[in-house]
């Protein structure tokens, strides 16, 4: 008997879209297909998803959810919360929290409180050095023990390449992934936001493009002496876009993601002074944009992420050059997607989930819908239009509140429960 049957919709399998019903029993996807098992008689609840397309769960490789630490700003029940309502059946935890996540209890800590909230799947990452300081390698053996397989310094590069070689040399053996926040700080110079003409007419501090790509390119090098998965956090330049693509015809182990924002916006919006545009990375020309488009349209670009990085109101309400940088992005993540690329709906879901889900070795999430498959879904209104207005998470520091996108989020499933429904936690 089914729990949930998702009738008249769009199913998004390995094989492409079919029109048919997703039966869902026990966690799993029981069966696909036009009545397929007839539906018994009280079996299960019907889900009318007329108009409405079926995919996996959406997976983020990079979301800030500042517990422990700064709950004030979110903790991981609100970006539980944020997540679902945004489609996302799995994130992974940035470890740049108050303590950063360097040591294995801290890591079972975050697994622990996602188990109690229940909602999807809070995947812990862990930091490459310890305290985040750039100095000693972090406890990466009791890291990998508690199941973690993504590391970074998030906020801040690993400037260190003899350190960042022995990281990489030691988790090439355990199939662990560095992903690189890639900003030389030399070069970045505490600048403010991309350096180039917009920054020069406001006489704003800028940081160049180059700042990026110098240590995308440095660490190439460090793949090709030690073989370690490498993974490019926010790719936001043409040039590593272009490192990137040579460095896969390379046949080198690597990989990136991009932001929901950084295609969308570029260094123009920043005109107006308001801190809700000062990203980090920065928002970049509008060349910038349309490679950064045209790589994940390609694959060049593995995957979306969304970077969500939720600030207090106060805390972005001064001046640009005082606000803290980062915008949210979980529930805006795939509107923004559908809207500023020409992305097709199984293009979406493969770099918004099968990808990131590939990327980060998560065996439950990213599945094409299939039977047997853990049901762990997201449903969309891919062509509808919406305007963003309220937030789960507890800050509100987004450029879209009010802005036109496609695609609102419907309903998703997480481990064959649906979750969420009508801006609400299903109980
Ligand atoms: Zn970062």
């Amino acid at each position: 008997m089914a729990d949930y049957v998702l009738a008249g919709g769009t199913v998004l399998t390995a094989n492409g879209p079919i029109e048919a019903d997703v039966h869902i029993a026990n966690q799993v996807i029981e069966a696909i297909g036009p009545g397929d098992p007839p539906v018994a008689n009280g079996a299960g609840e019907r889900i009318d998803c007329t108009g409405l397309t079926i995919g996996p769960g959406l997976v983020d490789l990079h979301t800030h959810l500042r517990e422990p630490g700064q709950e004030w700003k979110e903790d991981i029940e609100s970006g539980s919360r944020a997540a679902v309502a945004g489609g996302f059946t799995a994130i992974l935890a940035m470890p740049n929290t108050n303590p950063p996540i360097d040591s294995g209890h801290l890591a079972r800590y975050v697994s622990d409180r996602s188990a109690q909230v229940g909602l999807c799947d809070v995947i812990p990452t862990g930091c490459i050095t310890e305290s985040m300081a750039g100095e000693g390698l972090a406890h990466l053996d009791e890291l990998t023990a508690a199941g973690v397989r993504v590391f970074t310094d998030d906020g801040v590069t690993v400037a260190d390449a003899g350190l960042l070689r022995r990281a990489m040399e030691y988790l090439v053996e355990r199939d662990g992934l560095i992903a690189q926040h890639a900003e030389d700080p030399g070069l970045a110079g505490g600048g403010h936001m991309h350096e180039g003409a917009v920054s020069s007419w406001l006489g704003m501090a800028g940081l160049a493009a180059e700042a990026e790509t110098t240590i995308v390119a440095r660490d190439l090098t460090l793949v090709r002496m030690t073989g370690c998965r490498y993974h490019v956090a926010h790719a936001s330049t043409a040039g590593t876009v272009a490192l990137i693509e040579a460095a896969k015809q390379e046949g080198l182990p690597v990989t990136a993601e991009v932001a929901p924002h950084h295609l969308f916006f570029s260094d123009e919006a920043v005109r107006s002074m308001d801190p809700v545009y000062k990203m980090y990375p920065p928002l970049r020309t509008q060349g910038d944009v349309e490679t950064l488009r045209e790589g994940l349209e390609t694959g060049v670009i593995d995957a979306v992420a969304t970077d969500h990085a939720p600030h207090a109101a106060h805390e972005k309400d001064v001046p640009f050059e005082e606000a803290p940088r980062g915008v949210i992005g979980l529930e805006t993540a795939l509107g923004v997607v559908r809207t500023a690329t020409g992305l097709d709906a199984g293009a979406i879901f493969d770099r918004m989930s099968v990808r990131p889900a590939e990327i980060a070795g998560l065996d439950r999430h990213g599945n094409w819908p299939a039977p047997g498959v853990a049901a762990n879904l997201a449903v969309f209104d891919m062509d509808a239009q919406w305007t963003p207005d309220g937030f789960q998470s507890k800050s509100t520091n987004s450029p879209f509140i009010g802005l036109q996108l496609r695609g609102p989020p419907q309903y998703p499933f997480f481990e064959g429960k649906l979750v969420w429904r009508d801006g609400k936690v299903e109980q």
